[in-house]
């Protein structure tokens, strides 16, 4: 089972995650880089450095050359701020996680996090223990390519075969037209910044208030 990260699992994190993005951009190009314009949701972090850096005047040259220098400086800062997360776990996470653990179903991020950031985010909201593995932000420049990695991981590990269940739960349009791509179940979860009505215009196989309606039964996990 893959899961995104925002609004997913964790949600109203705090301004630490776009903040980290800002400042590495701003100390390593010089440029006054912000993500104030930048509809962040649904987006992957090398995507949101791209945007900003491109609205603060960077060539596409620039950009290539700097972003691993800014995606690195953003990890570093982003680890040493982050506060506790425990509060800001999604209702129904923590619970779904323990449950997948006891089944002995394997669980994965898919997310737009940097990967420093992404675990580390996991880890303060308590929930390292349940996620096996990741699919992170310098991986791949779009979604699609992220659920298609994890997916690919799993199979070369030997951890699924051809008649394992593999859905993706995520809370923006984004997830959704991922999972879609690579043909695999979406469980859309509504605890994001995307309200139910606009997740539902995509079609997703599952569409659920919170994590506390998972469709155990019509995945078959039960
Ligand atoms: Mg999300």
């Amino acid at each position: 089972m893959l899961f995104d990260i925002d609004g997913t699992l964790v949600r109203r994190a705090g301004p630490h995650h776009r903040q980290a993005l800002e400042d590495a951009a701003r100390a390593i190009t010089g440029l006054q880089a912000s993500t104030a314009r930048i509809p962040t949701q649904g987006m992957l972090d090398g995507q949101i450095i791209t945007l900003m850096l491109e609205e603060a005047g960077a060539t596409q040259g620039q950009i290539r050359r700097v972003m691993p220098a800014v995606m690195a400086k953003a990890q570093d800062l982003y680890v040493q701020r982050v506060p506790d997360l425990k509060s800001k776990v999604c209702p129904g996470a923590r619970s779904l996680l323990y449950k997948l653990a006891r089944r002995q179903v394997r669980t994965g991020l898919v997310t737009g996090n940097l990967s420093r950031i992404g675990w580390k985010k996991i880890e303060r909201a308590g929930l390292r223990p349940y996620l096996h593995y990741g699919a992170f932000a310098e991986f791949a420049d779009e979604r699609r390519k992220l659920v298609a990695h994890a997916i690919g991981r799993a199979r070369r590990e030997g951890w699924i075969t051809s008649r394992s269940m593999i859905a993706l739960v995520g809370d923006h349009e984004n997830d959704i037209l991922a999972a879609q791509a690579n043909g695999i179940p979406i469980v859309s979860v509504a605890t994001g910044v995307s309200p139910a009505a606009d997740l539902a215009k995509l079609k997703p196989d599952f569409l659920i208030d919170d994590l506390r309606s998972f469709p155990w039964q019509e995945l078959s996990l039960e």
